[in-house]
């Protein structure tokens, strides 16, 4: 088939705005994050695991969890990619200038990772292991984009204290 057979359909230029809630848990962690800049993470009663983001039941025993945890903003970084393709970002319906880096973020004291952009854009300078800490935007409005993205720091002391669980 020659390119010039190929149908092309548009589906329009119109953006559809559109609300969701994100629920009791996801509303503490967005607000911690906006109006303090903090990390807030939930704890299993059972296996004791720490979940950031949070969730209402922990995948491994269903258990409900309640307990928060309040965990420094750095942690290692557990898995990552350099972005060298644009693509419409599902977020902002616009393209996301590459290259960019993305990463799974592992909070200390947590137990499961935070995807999230990294400032850096050099694979050859990001490692996994290395460790990582969160940017926060100036303006902040209850979004997971309220951190900017996750640089790249030399803090050989590793994960600090234990965190401080409330309630
Ligand atoms: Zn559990």
């Amino acid at each position: 088939m020659e390119k010039k057979d190929l149908l092309t359909i548009s589906s329009g230029e119109k953006a559809q705005p559109f609300h969701w809630s994100v629920g009791r848990y996801g509303s503490k962690f967005l607000t911690e994050l906006r109006d303090h800049k903090k990390i807030f993470g939930i704890k299993c009663p059972s296996c004791g695991r720490v979940y950031v983001p949070p969730r209402r039941v922990c995948g491994r025993c269903f258990m409900e969890m309640s307990a928060w945890v309040e965990l420094p903003p750095r942690g290692t970084l557990a898995a990552f990619t350099v972005l060298m393709f644009s693509f419409v970002d599902p977020d902002t319906g616009k393209e996301r200038p590459v290259p960019y880096g993305y990463g799974y973020v592992k909070f200390d004291g947590a137990d499961s990772t935070f995807p999230h952009f990294l400032a850096e854009t050099d694979y050859k300078k990001i490692k996994i292991g290395c460790r990582v800490e969160a940017v926060f935007e100036e303006k902040r409005r209850g979004h997971l984009l309220d951190i900017k993205h996750f640089r790249i720091i030399s803090d050989e002391s590793g994960p600090g204290p234990k965190p401080r669980v409330h309630g």
